[in-house]
């Protein structure tokens, strides 16, 4: 039921008839809320304040993918340019997440390179950090082609891979070389059984077991690991796991979406571990909604509830 349910949801998200007038139904704008705190970058970077003073870090995402035009990509790019500027000029702890397909990956991956270095470039010029967002299975490769010739100009960037896929063990042994920041995720899209694996056990141990080799061979290099997840008993597994080998809570950071889990993240804060927040913002918010739908069908009670203001 509960894998129907996902289907579903992740069926919707892609449904361009629904995508176009669902949003505009006040009661979604209303669940929605739950987990962003409001369209505009401002309310994302406000979002922020108290985070930063528990000691957790923002990532900001601005939502929206495949687009139609080059123009657009160019428009993103400015945004994200702006975001960075506005994160320095609060003195937020803050980073940016992007996705290839906003960048133009689908019609140019040429420029979106050049997007992606040049904002990579703003963002160490201000100490901050760029995340490439991993999508559909269809740009598994290409993402990850995108960030092998970002990260061989500009160290400060990361990318995101994905447990449920089968070949990442394999796309972890190849960005090796390069001292990759990762940001490992379980994976948000409906890949099919003969490249990810469906099973939320095997989806668990892939993670736990790509976690622990990629800190325990990255020990005492420049590597980074993001556990992109609020699976905390599975962060708490590859905590001990790793331990013997001298990677303590701080060896490796938790990163955890905008209203979910939030006393753990206070609370794993607190206990010492790194935490981030990823705040996303933009009226494109409908797709990455369902995503969260599908991954927790008690969000469904949510949204309903918020048929009754
Ligand atoms: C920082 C970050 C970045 C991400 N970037 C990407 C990306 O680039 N590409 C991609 O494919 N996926 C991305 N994801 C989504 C990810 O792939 C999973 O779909 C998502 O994190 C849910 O899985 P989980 O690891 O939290 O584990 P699950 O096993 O699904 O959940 C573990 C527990 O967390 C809680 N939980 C999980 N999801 C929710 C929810 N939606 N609402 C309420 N509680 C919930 C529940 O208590 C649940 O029992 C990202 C996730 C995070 C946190």
């Amino acid at each position: 039921m509960g894998s129907l349910m996902r289907r579903v949801f992740l069926w919707v998200a892609r449904n361009g008839w629904l995508k176009d007038r669902l949003p505009r139904l006040p009661f979604m704008q209303r669940a929605v809320r739950r987990f962003m705190p409001g369209e505009s970058l401002e309310d994302a970077l406000a979002a922020a304040v108290p985070l930063q003073a528990a000691g957790i870090g923002s990532m900001y995402t601005k939502l929206g993918e495949n687009l139609s035009s080059l123009a657009e990509a160019d428009a993103v790019a400015d945004q994200y340019i702006a975001v960075l500027d506005a994160i320095k000029a609060r003195a937020l702890r803050g980073e940016i997440s992007v996705k290839p397909t906003q960048l133009g990956l689908d019609l140019d991956a040429d420029r979106a390179l050049t997007h992606l270095v040049r904002l990579a470039e703003h963002a160490a010029a201000i100490d901050s950090y760029l995340w490439i967002d991993m999508e559909g299975s269809a740009y598994t490769e290409p993402t990850i082609r995108l960030y092998e010739r970002l990260r061989a100009v500009q160290p400060r960037t990361g990318i995101c891979l994905q447990a449920y896929l089968r070949r990442t063990a394999g796309d972890i042994d190849r960005l090796r070389p390069l001292d990759p920041a990762i940001r490992l995720v379980k994976g948000a899209y409906d890949e099919s059984e003969s490249i990810a694996w469906r099973d939320k056990g095997e989806v668990d141990g892939s993670y736990r077991d790509l976690a622990v080799d990629f800190l325990t061979k990255g020990r005492g290099r420049p590597v980074r690991l993001g556990l992109g997840t609020h699976d905390v008993a599975l962060i708490e597994r590859i905590a001990a796991a790793v331990t013997p080998v001298g990677i303590e809570r701080d060896g490796f950071e938790i990163e955890m979406l905008y209203g979910i889990r939030t006393s753990e993240q206070f609370r794993l804060a607190k206990a010492g571990y790194r935490v981030q927040t990823l705040i996303a913002y933009g009226d494109a918010w409908f797709p990455w909604y369902m995503r969260r739908l599908a991954e927790r069908p008690a969000n469904v009670t949510f949204a309903i509830r918020s048929l009754f203001p």
